[in-house]
Parts: C-alpha cells; structure tokens; sequence
C-alpha cells in the first residue's frame, strides 16, 4: 500500500504540477494522494480522471500532514521522503521495499524542516534538483521494480488499446 503526501502547494500557483504529481501517482501504482491544502479543484481533477480511467485511486485535500504522517506511522507504515539532500535511492530502494505501507512525501517550494526528521527515510532521486514529478515517478518505478507499468484498471469506463499508429480507446 502506497500513499502520496504533498506539501507546501500554493493554489495559485501549483495546482498543475499537484495535479500531475496525482495523476503520475495514480498512474505508477500508488493508492491515493493525501493534499496537505485546501484545494478542491485539484481533488476533483484527479477524481474525475480516476472515475474515468478506473481504479480506486484516492485523492483527499485539507489534510493536516503531521497528523497524516503520525497515523500513517501508528498504522504500521513507513515515511519516505524526497528530497535533493537525501541517501541515494539506489542505496536504500531494497530496505524500503520490505516495508508493507509506503507513505511518499513530496514538497512544493520548502518543506517545513520537521519533515526531515519525522521521515525514516529522506531519499534523494540522482542528488540533483529536479521536480517532485520526475523524483516520485523514478521513486514508484524503483520501489514496484517496473510491474506497475502493465497494470489493469478494473470498473474503467474507458481504457486504451495500444496502437501504433493513431488513437484508440474502449468505452464501457
Ligand atoms: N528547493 C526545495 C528544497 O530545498 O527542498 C526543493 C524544491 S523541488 C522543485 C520540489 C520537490 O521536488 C521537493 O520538495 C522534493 O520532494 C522533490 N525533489 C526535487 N529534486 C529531488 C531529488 N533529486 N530527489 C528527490 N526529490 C526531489
């Protein structure tokens, strides 16, 4: 079980990128996204995507993150964060993977400094600045080992047949 955790998102100016960091969530095997702001509009992107394309994805906004990384812990979960200054995540991918439920945490700008130390693990993807997109995309594939590439998305109300050539879809 996989959960996602954004921080730091200013709705004037972030919501493209949250509603991505969803969606690429959704997308690469997670369960659900916890926002820790008060934005509706994104919520209901990432829903509507979710109703759409199938899947029980979760996306909740207003979320307290302290709260959410404290529960997380009390239901036997661990707390990865991302961040640039993190341990390689080549280094500690295979330690993580053990752990039953994945809580990933992703900052907008700068995440509060407690963060840090309330994570059990501060991972950095490359030790370069990059993008919570990039980052919590490399970090999924790493941590499902590529098998999340091929899943199934029951009750879809549409789904893709892959082409190589054009667009086409199967609506139910
Ligand atoms: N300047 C911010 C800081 O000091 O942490 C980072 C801003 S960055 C655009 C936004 C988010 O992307 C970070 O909070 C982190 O979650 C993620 N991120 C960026 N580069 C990363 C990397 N190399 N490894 C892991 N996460 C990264």
């Amino acid at each position: 079980d996989v959960a996602i955790l954004r921080v730091g998102h200013r709705p004037e100016r972030d919501q493209r990128v949250t509603t991505h960091v969803g969606l690429a969530a959704r997308a690469l095997g997670a369960r659900g996204m916890y926002l820790a702001a008060n934005d509706s509009g994104v919520v209901k992107s990432i829903r509507d995507v979710a109703d759409r394309w199938g899947g029980d994805f979760f996306a909740e906004d207003k979320v307290a993150w302290r709260r959410c990384i404290e529960d997380w812990k009390a239901g036997g979960g661990i707390v990865v964060h991302l961040t640039m200054y993190g341990l390689r995540m080549t280094d500690v991918i295979g330690e993580v993977r053990k752990a039953e439920k994945v809580l990933v945490v992703v900052g907008a700008e700068k995440v509060p400094g407690d963060i840090y130390g309330m994570a059990d693990y501060n991972v950095s993807v490359t030790t370069q600045p990059h993008s919570e997109i990039s980052s919590l995309a490399l970090f999924l594939d790493h941590l499902f080992e590529g098998s999340e590439l091929n899943r199934e998305y029951p009750d879809a109300a549409i789904r893709i047949e892959p082409s190589g050539l054009g667009k086409k879809t199967v609506e139910k």
